[in-house]
Formats: C-alpha cells, structure tokens, sequence
C-alpha cells in the first residue's frame, strides 16, 4: 500500500483503507479482519497508527452529525470531526472548547487518542474534555463509557488499542476572546527564573527556541484578560507577525492573527490556520513531558545539547499541560511542561539523535507523546491496568499492531 502518514516519514504497511458510512459497517469490518485499526487525519509521525497486514478503518464518511447539548454544555462529535470544523458550530452557539491543540486540522478521535495537548498551566489535555466515548470493540460491540466508570479514565486515550471509536462527548466552556502577543528574545536566566510566573501570564504560552542561541527566540502570550506590556521578562514585543521557526526564515502567512488584537478562542489559541498547510510541512516532531519544577534543570540539559539539536531543528516549542488522571495520558499524576521539537526531514539524523535526548531528560521522569517521534516509552502507574483493559476487550489482539506490543505490552 503505497499512503503514508501527513509528514510522509511511514508509510502504511496495512493491505487496505476502508472508510465505512455507517457504524453498522464499522461493527462488521471489525469482526471480519484479523487484524485492523482505526486512522484519523494521519498527523501521527510514527507507527501508532499502522496495522500490518491488516485493515485501517478510516471513520470520516461516517453518517453522523455533531450534536451541540447546550443545557449540559457539551458536544457530541463522530470520531473524525475535526477540531476546525467543530469550532464554528461551538462558537455560533455561545460556547468553546477549553483548549486546543497548535493545529485544528486533527481529528477528535485521534487527538484524544494520543492525550494530544495545547498550552496553559491551567489547561488539561484535549482528551480531559471528553466525557463519553462510544466504542466498537473487538466482538462488533458497541459501548458507550461514561465519565465515572471505573475503566473510564483507560479508555480515553486508547492509542487506538481498544477499538474504533465512533463518536466522544466533550465538555464546553462559555465563548471567550483571546488576544497573542509574541516577543522577541526572552533572557535563558529568566526563563530559568520565572518559568511558572511567565507560563501563568497568559491563559496560554510557548516558548521558542533552538537551544543553542544564548537567549530564547520567542514568547507567545495568548491572553484573555489583561494585556502583556512591551516588555516581558526582558524580552520585547515582536514588530509584525512571527512564525515560530522565524529564526528559521519561515513566513508567518499560516500562523493566525498576532499583535494583540483579540478574536475568537478558536482563531488564536491554535498556532496555525486550519485553510492554510500548519507549521512547516516538510518535518518531523518528536516531544517530551517532565514535571513542572524541573522546568529549568530539564531546559539547562537540552541546552548542553545545543550543538548537536539546532543543525536538525526547524524549532522547539516549550508549554505547559495541567495534570489529569488518564492512565496513559503523559499527564498523568501531575502538571508538565511540553519540549517539543519540530525537526528538518532528516529522520535518520533525528532518530541517532533521540537517544541522547532521553538520557539527558531521564532523570526527570521523562515521558514522551504518544504521536511523535521517540526512542523509550515511559511506564506508567497504571500500564498494568490498561493492558488488563485492552486484553478484556481485545482477548485475540486484532487491534494491537506492533506500536502496541512494543510500548505498551513490552515486546521486543
Ligand atoms: C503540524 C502538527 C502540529 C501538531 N501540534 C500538536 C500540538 O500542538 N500538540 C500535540 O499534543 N500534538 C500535536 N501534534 C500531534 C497530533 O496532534 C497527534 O499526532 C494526533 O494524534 C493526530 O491526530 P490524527 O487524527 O491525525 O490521528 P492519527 O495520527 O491518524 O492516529 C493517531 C492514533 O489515534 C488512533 N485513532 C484515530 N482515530 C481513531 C478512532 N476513531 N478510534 C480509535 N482510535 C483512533 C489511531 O489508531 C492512532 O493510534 C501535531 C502534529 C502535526 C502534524
């Protein structure tokens, strides 16, 4: 089969893509094949989402619609809704969706899969919004998990190891407007000093850097009250819109609306346009969670790496996520702060290089995303309980592709 990932790095080895339209088909395909998976908007980077062999099930001709429950605040979305397409009908009726991600052209259901995250030390990942999850399981069934159920916080993020899901539940907040001012050059020192103060100035804030320039790119303060003075932390307000590999000579034309002036949450807290190509294109990603207060040890270790990471790298992207209690969500068990790397295409270099980024974070509980590029999985307090889940639900392991065995059930 000849369709790979967005990035274009994996290229599927199942032996076909079916897109059923009903979730009567999705119940019969999942019986039928031996081996089989579902596919969302493919912006993974590596295998997660590959079934060798098998069938990909691809949910985005599926026949239901999104169903908004104003009263209850939450909106019921198929699996493949993505989240750009969500937005306006959430927005034209009052409402947003907490946060989201630095792209929207995701889909739901594998977003959440993956405990996909945005920014903002008081901001929980996007699958901590979810309240339902309606699942066909290996037998054909299909189960709906509410949140409460003791299974419930395994079941979100699945890495599609449980089932297709057909549709989730996601908590609404009231609409709000939000504003992003970028600035230019922030000092390491307070990076390292103030890391929490300057995280929590903002309802949401990224960091940019190479790591081997003696100051911080770039900071993007996405506000909803209050506005940032011209200077922050000693860095200061950008002259025109910024890419955030700028330093890179990237044009800022798919990045949304910059300098201050305020639009809806779903035009500024993504980073990217959802009618425009997001971040580079021609890439690869790869990301690491450790607690929060070793933000500034975690930093100073990656700086030691300098040398080596900024001749790959397009840009690296330092955030917050607020802790949640998902078993396999990187978040689990406490706040973290997000280093992501946004490389040039060179996935032989990155992946030499992703060892030595490890044993430079290990001593910080280092963990990585689930949809990026990584060497060592984490354990997880609760990995014995998931695969326990996923063995229940899947006693045969039609749905546990060689991603799964390695990272999950320790295969070699
Ligand atoms: C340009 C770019 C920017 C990004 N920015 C961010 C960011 O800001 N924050 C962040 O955390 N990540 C980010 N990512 C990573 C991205 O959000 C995740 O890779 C996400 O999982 C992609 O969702 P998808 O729909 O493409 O899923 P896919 O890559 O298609 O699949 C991912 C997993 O979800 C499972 N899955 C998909 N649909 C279903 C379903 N219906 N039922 C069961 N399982 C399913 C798949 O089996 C697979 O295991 C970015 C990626 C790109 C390319």
């Amino acid at each position: 089969m000849s369709e790979t990932n967005w990035a274009g790095n994996q290229t599927f080895s199942a032996e076909r893509v079916v897109r059923p339209q009903t979730v009567g088909e999705i119940q019969e395909a999942v019986v039928a094949a031996p081996a089989v998976k579902a596919l969302g908007s493919r912006h993974c980077f590596n295998d997660i989402a590959d079934c060798p062999g098998g069938v990909l099930l691809d949910p985005s001709a599926l026949d239901t619609a999104a169903e908004l429950d104003a009263e209850a605040s939450t909106i019921t979305v198929p699996a493949a809704a993505r989240y750009g397409d969500i937005a306006e009908q959430v927005h034209a009726a009052g409402f947003a969706l907490a946060n989201l991600a630095s792209l929207p052209h995701c889909t739901v259901a594998g977003t959440v899969a993956t405990a996909t995250h945005g920014s903002g030390r008081r901001n929980q990942s996007l699958a901590s919004a979810v309240s339902a999850v309606e699942l066909v399981t290996a037998d054909g069934e299909l189960r709906t998990y509410s949140r409460g159920d003791d299974v419930f916080p395994g079941i979100v993020v699945g890495l599609g190891a449980l089932g297709v899901v057909t549709r989730l539940t996601l908590d609404l907040v009231p609409s709000f407007d939000i504003r992003q001012d970028v600035f230019d050059g922030l000092p390491w020192e307070s990076a390292y000093a103030h890391f929490e103060e300057i995280h929590d100035a903002g309802y949401s804030v990224s960091m940019f850097t190479n790591w081997a320039r003696d100051e911080i790119d770039q900071v993007w303060v996405k506000s909803v009250a209050g506005q940032p003075g011209p200077d922050f932390y000693g860095a200061k307000a950008a002259d025109g819109p910024r890419h955030p590999a700028h330093a890179a000579g990237i044009p800022a034309d798919n990045t949304t609306r910059q300098l201050g002036v305020p639009g809806p949450w779903h035009e500024r807290i993504p980073h990217f346009r959802l009618d425009f190509t997001p971040s580079v294109g021609n890439e690869l990603q790869t990301e690491y969670f450790v607690p929060v207060r070793h933000a500034a040890a975690a930093m100073e270790a990656l700086r030691g790496l300098g040398h080596r990471l900024a001749p790959v790298l397009l840009t690296s992207e330092i955030r917050t996520v607020a802790a949640d209690e998902l078993w396999l969500s990187p978040f689990q068990g406490g706040d973290r702060v997000a280093l992501h790397f946004t490389w040039q295409p060179e996935q032989d270099t990155v992946r030499a290089l992703l060892p030595a980024v490890e044993e430079r974070l290990a001593p910080y509980g280092v963990r990585p995303h689930w949809g990026k590029l990584f060497h060592q999985a984490a354990d997880y307090p609760r990995l014995a309980d998931f695969r326990a889940l996923a063995t229940e639900l899947d006693p045969d392991g039609k749905f546990r592709s060689p991603f799964v065995r390695r990272h999950v059930f320790g295969e070699r």
